[in-house]
């Protein structure tokens, strides 16, 4: 594989910018993620976060600090830069920029040293504004085998899991026109609803109206690197090369609307209204010692088919990220009460890989392009506690139990949140927060930061 553990890895590197030596924070000297921010007085730029700072990093390459690095200052020049020029570097590249970052960053270096305002390569968060990367493609993915089995027992109690599910990664083409950066308020979408027969009946007519089953979906997502050509599918060995780094994704997902729409072509408009991203790129690099090996099929699954196998991606394929879902209501805010978290789970369970995702999505000679965002699918586990939306989480049903037990997916039974309001589904003024982590013995604690959006009204028709 192509990300190995190195010296950036080692835990115990510190960093001379402080708060990245707090053992609580998600950003450490280890980590380094990227993000793409607006800093007074210039466009938008390539940050890295560090502890709670934000590297500027065009300022970095204007003040020389990156020199001899082959192939950083012919991509960024001196100008705002975006994540996918990074992303078009090659491994090698990349990796020797991130060691260079780390030897600037850690206690000992010589601190960058700020001439006035106008020469400042550290920004506080209160001084900077997160953007979102640019996105040219979304595709989402379904590949936790706990999930798509929940949803399906509810969807089809007869036939959860249909026949391809196990030969394949399932995924469609999403809108990347309404992704949004965290923070960005989501509006209750309209949509149309089933008639009460199901559509059946001859006179039966749908309505149309304001959503009233708003849930979200707890997602992890891939952001490309490299794109591939038109017409030249990208090798599983070779895939994981293509991917730049991963992020924390919200796919906000209107229940009642998609029951109605989903069939024959799938997803529509019950997800294209909105979906979140954090504003941190976590890279393959520091993603390194995590690695796990890929979810271990039950016996009697199907093997995959070779161009879905390796053994790289079976010994490693796997990433362990730690996942919580936590919710606040408005009135929960006013009163200063803590969130509740919702589900804490692992990516680790996903039953596809993420090189799986990206040798399926161009084995057709697909091309993806650098900055696409492919969003792993609702990230669940085994059990009830580790379920990564509320339409499994306030569902009554146990596919898992022994015999199944499938009750139809109106039965629900509500979360109590600590105001004693009640929540089936996501109401107006709820306040969904997503956080990610990665712990590992002998190695320091990385984070994703945070996925966070609030659920406005509807518009008024
Ligand atoms: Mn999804």
């Amino acid at each position: 594989m192509a990300y190995e553990i190195d010296e950036t890895h080692d835990p115990k590197l510190e960093s001379w910018v402080e708060s990245a030596n707090d053992p609580e924070t998600d950003f450490p000297i280890q980590n380094l993620p990227m993000c793409i921010v607006r800093v007074p007085g210039a466009d938008e730029v390539l940050g890295v976060r560090i502890g709670d700072k934000v590297l500027n990093i065009a300022k970095l390459i204007s003040a020389g600090s990156l020199q001899g690095l082959p192939g950083i200052e012919e991509i960024f020049g001196l100008t705002s830069v975006a994540v996918y020029e990074f992303g078009q570097l090659e491994l090698a590249q990349r990796s020797a920029f991130r060691r260079r970052l780390s030897e600037l960053l850690r206690t000992g270096a010589e601190p960058l040293v700020e001439r006035d305002e106008e020469w400042r390569f550290l920004y506080d968060l209160g001084d900077i504004e997160f953007v979102r990367h640019e996105i040219s493609d979304y595709t989402d993915f379904y590949a936790s085998a706990f999930h798509a089995t929940n949803v399906g027992s509810m969807f089809r109690p007869d036939n959860p899991l249909l026949p391809n599910y196990k030969h394949m990664p399932i995924a469609y083409h999403g809108r990347a026109s309404s992704i949004v950066p965290s923070g960005a308020e989501i509006v209750r979408p309209w949509g149309q609803l089933a008639p009460t027969d199901g559509g059946v009946g001859s006179e039966s007519r749908p309505t149309h109206e304001p959503c009233k089953m708003l849930d979200y979906e707890l997602e992890v997502g891939l952001v490309i690197g490299r794109g591939n050509e038109l017409g030249s599918p990208v090798s599983i060995q070779d895939a994981e090369d293509h991917i730049l780094g991963m992020c924390l994704v919200n796919d906000w997902s209107a229940r009642d609307m998609q029951k109605w729409e989903y069939q024959p072509l799938g997803p529509f408009l019950a997800k294209s209204f909105a979906t979140t991203v954090s504003p941190y790129i976590v890279t393959m690099e520091a993603l390194a010692p995590f690695r796990t090996p890929a979810y271990e099929r039950p016996a009697g699954d199907p093997r995959p088919l070779p161009y879905l196998q390796s053994d790289a991606n079976r010994e490693r394929g796997g990433v362990d990220i730690t996942l919580e879902v936590y919710l606040t209501s408005a009135d929960m805010r006013k009163r200063g009460l803590s969130p509740v978290r919702l589900s804490k789970g692992s990516f680790k369970d996903m039953y596809w890989t993420i090189a799986q995702m990206v040798a399926h999505h161009t084995s057709n000679g697909c091309n993806l392009q650098p900055g696409d965002l492919l969003a792993s699918g609702t990230v669940s586990g085994p059990t009830r506690g580790e379920r990564g939306c509320l339409l499994e989480l306030t569902w009554d049903g146990d596919p898992f139990a022994n015999p199944p037990r499938v009750v139809p997916g109106t039965q629900r039974t509500p979360i109590e949140l600590p105001t004693g309001e009640t929540r089936k589904f996501l109401a107006d003024g709820d306040e969904v927060i997503i956080k990610g982590y990665c712990e590992r013995e002998g190695f320091r604690r990385i984070g994703f930061g945070e996925c966070r959006g609030v659920v406005k009204a509807a518009r008024d028709s």
